[in-house]
Order: structure tokens, then C-alpha cells, then sequence
């Protein structure tokens, strides 16, 4: 099976009065069919319907394009009439949910991490890039005199996502995750350091 492609549903299979071309029975389904793009099995958005036409006594298929105008005609009315269900847009619903939520909690971060930086408090807790594309967690332990006084992370992070995932996770609060030594800057060179994420920590 494939994770991602397309597939058929039956969304209406219908009875109506057409003569079949091979036995000459008067009834016949149309089977009408949706197409759509699916991941994982999820339908994302729907492509497009097809139907066919179905003997109800011998079983004769005919797709869409085999039929003469007036049976065509037929499956095109009852086609017609089934409608596309809701839940074939339910992937892309999802999707957009997922994206826009990610650039809120995106943009909820940065404002937070401005406005904890321009005020640093002694319970601050701030993701700073150590440099060669690594990032540490930096605890803010005390401000005297223009000054702050800091703790470092033992622990050095590939990216700012897992730094975050550490302080939101609280296993910065395990013993032993910031190093014993105590270390001071003035608060306006940690303003200007390359700090990626604040928290409030409590
Ligand atoms: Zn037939």
C-alpha cells in the first residue's frame, strides 16, 4: 500500500432506468467514485469523481467514455448529484491547523523571548548559542549593579528546538544539568549575545 498517492472511494452506487447495451436489462447501477490525495490512508483533498455503469444482470462495466451520448448523459445527472463529502478536505484542515499553530507558538516565543530579555529577571532561564552551531541553557541566578550573574548548561545542544524541549521538560531542573561555577556579565552584553529563547522560569 502506498503511504502516499491517491485513491478510490465509492461514495454512491444508484439504480436507474437505462437499458444495458449487452443483455438489454432495463436497470443498471452508476457507481460514482471520488479520487483524492491521501497520506497515510488520511484523505488531504479530493481530485476528482468518476462514474461507471453497471449491468444489474449480466455485470457489464462501462466507464464514462465507452457510453453513447444518451446513456453518458444518465451517469452524468446521477453523477451529478453526489456530492463531494466534507471529510475529503479533513488532511488539509488538519494540515493548516498544524501549520498556523506552529507559527503562533513561533511568534508567542520571540515576543516573549524580546520582552524577558529587555527586563531580565533573576529567574530567567535562556537559550544561547555557544558557537559552532551550538546552543546552551543559561540560568540567570542573580542582577546586581548592571550585571548578571549565571549559570551554564553542562549539557551543549545540536539546536535551539532541543535546548527549548530541556527547559520545557523541566530536565533543567535535575541535579547536575548546569555547571557548578558561578559566572557574571554585564546585562548589556547578554542583551547582545546571541540569545535564541527566554523562559520565565518558576
Ligand atoms: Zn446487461
Amino acid at each position: 500500500m502506498d503511504l502516499v498517492g491517491t485513491k478510490n472511494k465509492v461514495l454512491n452506487s444508484k439504480p436507474v432506468a437505462c437499458v444495458c447495451a449487452d443483455c438489454t436489462h432495463a436497470e443498471q447501477y452508476v457507481h460514482t467514485f471520488q479520487t483524492y490525495f491521501h497520506i497515510f490512508s488520511i484523505p488531504i483533498f479530493p481530485i476528482r469523481k468518476h462514474s461507471v455503469l453497471e449491468c444489474q444482470q449480466c455485470n457489464k462495466l462501462s466507464l464514462e467514455k465507452e457510453l453513447n451520448d444518451q446513456r453518458k448523459a444518465i451517469v452524468k445527472l446521477t453523477a451529478g448529484q453526489v456530492k463531494t463529502p466534507p471529510y475529503m478536505y479533513v488532511g488539509s484542515v488538519v494540515l493548516a491547523l498544524l501549520a498556523s499553530w506552529s507559527v503562533y507558538t513561533f511568534e508567542l516565543d520571540s515576543t516573549r523571548t524580546e520582552a524577558f530579555l529587555s527586563r531580565p529577571a533573576a529567574s530567567d532561564v535562556a537559550v544561547i548559542e555557544a558557537g559552532q552551531g551550538q546552543f546552551q541553557v543559561l540560568r540567570l541566578i542573580a542582577i546586581e549593579g548592571g550585571r548578571i550573574r549565571y549559570q551554564i548548561s553542562q549539557y551543549v545542544y545540536k539546536n535551539v528546538a532541543s535546548a527549548k524541549t530541556a527547559i520545557k521538560k523541566r530536565v533543567i531542573d535535575e541535579a547536575g544539568f548546569f555547571a557548578d561555577g558561578l559566572h557574571e556579565m554585564p546585562i548589556e552584553r547578554y542583551q547582545k549575545s546571541h540569545v535564541e529563547f527566554v523562559q520565565r522560569h518558576k
